[in-house]
């Protein structure tokens, strides 16, 4: 045993996972209490009247060559937050164990600590250095019974990067008491290279990366978690059986297509451009009173009165996220970046 299962939660160590139905596509299935045809809507290649593969092994095959991860190192779920969701629920005994957050960052990594029962330590970042975080804190912060230590990188809202070297160190110091989570939804847009190249070598290391994003499939719902082959077997007994739809699947392996790909890519780089504009022009608009620095795709706003920027964004039919009455921000608004037609109707909302 590894201490990677060991830190788990007993009751997962020894779980027997759901028995599934046998998954060989060359027979006729008459195992699984499906239909024998499909529906006349049913535009996809494999048929929706089956169930999809149990745990998609092609699809997750696919993405860890996509992300240049040993096979046998990712799991697919549903979004990152399904990974988040795993992650403490098969780490955190309920009243027991902990979950270290680094607020202003997304809220998730809460709200799924409390529905499992687990303490949240929350160690805040600097807003007085640019929202840089306390590793000193951190440190101390840490109490025997913390298990996941969630970082956001970068981190939503502020958009700001985890330095890789302190990470990496951070991860080395806890072997044997805790994961270090790393949460890179946003990392494509950034300038730094992805810490998954780091897991193999960091076995407290877990990376979560998302097609929601820079791939532009938030709809399809994929997530990938990358870490230690003993972690993702554990929390392959826990994740639920054909939790990636057969949809998903199609539409996954599409986008990955040379082609789709580097239509992404493109994107991206568009994105950074008009993210270097709106950084530039927000701060000349009557409203915004700072804008903080962004690598992902969205700008962290300071408002003048949030309450009137809010209702100015909204009359010109944009939707923008409020932030001014969470802690550690002050009258902040999170603007995701838009085409440039819509980054204009912004900045002329605002103006
Ligand atoms: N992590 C971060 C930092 C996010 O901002 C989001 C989405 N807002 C997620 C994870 C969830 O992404 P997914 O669509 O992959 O569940």
């Amino acid at each position: 045993m590894s201490w990677l299962t060991d830190i788990a939660r007993p009751a997962i160590q020894a779980l027997a996972p759901y028995s599934h139905a046998d998954w060989e596509p060359g027979l006729v299935r008459l195992h699984a209490n499906e239909l024998p045809w499909r529906s006349a809507s049913d535009r996809t290649v494999a048929g929706l009247n089956v169930y999809p593969e149990p745990h998609p092994q092609l699809l997750m095959d696919r993405l860890a060559d996509f992300y240049s991860v040993p096979r046998g190192m990712l799991l697919a779920g549903r979004g990152s937050d399904e990974a988040i969701d795993l992650l403490i629920r098969s780490y955190c005994e309920c009243g027991r164990d902990a979950v270290l957050i680094t607020p202003p960052t997304f809220g998730m990594y809460a709200v799924a600590a409390r529905i499992q029962g687990a303490a949240l330590i929350d160690v805040p970042l600097r807003r007085d250095d640019h929202y840089a975080p306390d590793f000193a804190r951190l440190r101390l912060a840490l109490t025997p019974a913390t298990r996941l230590v969630f970082l956001c990188s970068p981190n939503n809202p502020t958009g700001n990067v985890w330095p890789r070297n302190e990470v990496l160190a951070l991860a080395r110091e806890l072997e044997g008491r805790a994961l270090v989570v790393v949460d890179e939804a946003y990392v494509e847009f950034a300038d730094v290279p992805s810490l998954v190249a780091d897991v193999a070598a960091t076995p407290g290391l877990v990376v979560l990366r998302t097609l929601s994003k820079a791939h532009g499939l938030a709809g399809a719902r994929c997530g990938s978690l990358i870490a230690q082959p003993e972690v993702i077997r554990l929390l392959q007994k826990v994740i639920q059986p054909y939790a990636v739809t057969q949809l998903t699947i199609e539409a996954v392996f599409d986008a990955l297509q040379p082609a789709n790909a580097a239509q992404s890519a493109a994107r991206v780089a568009a994105i950074r451009r008009e993210r270097e504009r709106l950084a530039m022009a927000l701060p000349s608009t009557v409203a915004i009173e700072r804008v903080w620095p962004s690598l992902a795709n969205f700008l962290l706003v300071e408002c003048r009165d949030p309450a009137a920027t809010l209702r100015a964004t909204h009359d010109a039919g944009l939707l923008v996220r409020d932030f001014s009455r969470t802690p550690g921000l002050h009258n902040a608004v999170r603007i995701s970046i838009g085409t440039p037609e819509q980054n204009d109707r912004l900045i002329a909302s605002l103006s």
